[in-house]
C-alpha cells in the first residue's frame, strides 16, 4: 500500500480569491486522500525559486494562476500540446525532478458542455466566440480539437480577434462586433468569454432571437451564475450551460495526476464553490 502524504498547491499573486482550494479540498475529503492542497502567494520575482522549493519539499505539483500562467511554461521541462498552443499553463506536475506543464482550461470548458448539455456536439455547426483574451484562446483550441467545423471570433478590439484567427488559421475567422447579428443564423455554439455580464460589469447587449432553436449558449462568466445573456437565451427556449462547471472541470486532470483518483464534478461541489 502506498499511503505517502501527497501535497499540492495553487500559486498566484494575489491568491486569496482562488476557488481551487475549495474544489481540491472537497475531493480530498470525498475520496479520503492522505494529502493536502493549499493556496500559496508567490510574487513574479519569487515564482521560479518558489516552484523549485515546492519540488524540494516533495509536492506532487500545483496549479498556477494569474500572473504566472505564461512564466510557468518557461520553467517546464516538458509542455503538453494544448499548453503550447494556448501559450499558458495552469497545471504543473512534478515527477523525478522534472516539471510537466499543462493547460486544462479548454478541456474543462468542453467537459462542462458535455455534462451540462449531453446532446451538444461541436461538429454540429459553427461556433461564435465573443472575446479574444486568454480564455478565448483556450476555448478556440478546444473547440477545434472537438471537431468544430468553423470558429468565428468577435472582439471589441478587432486586432486581437484577427491575431487569434491568424494563429489558428483555416477554420478560425475574425469579425468585428457589429457583424455578430449577421452570423447568428449559422451559429450552433455561442460562447461569451468576455468579462461582460459579470457582477459590476455591464451586460453583453445583443439580441439572440435569430439563433437557431438547436443552438447552445454558454457563458464562462459564473458570477452571477445566470448572466443576462444566459437569461435571454433561456427565455428563447435555447439550451444553455453556465460557466461554473468549466472552473470545476479544469481542476480534474491536476487532481488525478497528483492524487491518483479521477474526481467527479457533482452537485455538492457546485454548491460548495458557489457558497464559498
Ligand atoms: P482577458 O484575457 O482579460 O480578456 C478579456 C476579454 O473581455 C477581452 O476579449 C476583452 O476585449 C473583453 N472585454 C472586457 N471588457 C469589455 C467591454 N467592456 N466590452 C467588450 N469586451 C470587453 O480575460 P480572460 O482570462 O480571457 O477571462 C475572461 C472572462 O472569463 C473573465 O470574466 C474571467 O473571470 C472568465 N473566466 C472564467 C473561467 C471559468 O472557469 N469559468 C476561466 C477563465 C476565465 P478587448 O480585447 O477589447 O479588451
Amino acid at each position: 500500500m502506498n499511503d505517502k502524504f501527497k501535497k499540492a498547491a495553487v500559486i498566484g499573486w494575489p491568491i486569496k480569491q482562488s476557488k481551487s482550494p475549495l474544489i481540491h479540498g472537497y475531493w480530498i475529503d470525498l475520496y479520503g486522500i492522505n494529502g493536502s492542497y493549499e493556496p500559496i502567494a508567490l510574487s513574479p520575482d519569487d515564482f521560479k525559486s518558489g516552484i523549485f522549493e515546492l519540488m524540494t519539499q516533495g509536492y506532487q505539483g500545483c496549479n498556477v494562476t494569474i500572473p504566472h500562467k505564461e512564466a510557468a511554461l518557461n520553467i517546464a521541462n516538458s509542455i503538453s500540446e494544448r499548453a503550447k498552443a494556448i501559450g499558458a499553463a495552469n497545471t504543473l506536475v512534478f515527477k523525478d525532478g522534472q516539471i510537466f506543464a499543462d493547460n486544462t482550461d479548454g478541456i474543462g470548458f468542453i467537459n462542462n458542455l458535455k455534462q451540462g448539455a449531453p446532446n451538444w456536439n461541436a461538429k454540429s455547426g459553427a461556433a461564435l466566440v465573443l472575446g479574444a483574451g486568454g480564455a478565448a484562446r483556450a476555448i478556440i483550441y478546444a473547440l477545434l480539437q472537438e471537431g468544430a467545423p468553423k470558429v468565428i471570433v468577435a472582439n471589441r478590439t478587432f486586432e486581437k480577434a484577427k491575431q487569434l484567427a491568424e494563429f489558428f488559421g483555416g477554420k478560425v475567422t475574425a469579425i468585428s462586433m457589429n457583424k455578430i447579428p449577421d452570423i447568428f443564423r449559422n451559429t450552433q455554439t455561442l460562447v461569451n468569454t468576455t468579462s461582460l455580464g459579470m457582477i459590476g460589469q455591464p451586460a453583453f447587449v445583443v439580441d439572440l432571437a435569430t439563433l437557431p432553436k438547436t443552438a447552445l449558449v454558454t457563458d464562462i462568466v459564473y458570477n452571477p451564475l445566470i448572466t443576462p445573456m444566459l437569461k435571454q437565451a433561456q427565455g428563447l427556449g435555447l439550451n444553455t450551460v453556465d460557466g461554473l462547471g468549466m472552473l470545476l472541470h479544469q481542476a480534474v486532470p491536476g487532481f488525478e495526476a497528483w492524487f491518483g483518483v479521477r474526481p467527479k464534478v457533482d452537485v455538492a461541489l457546485r454548491q460548495i464553490v458557489l457558497a464559498g
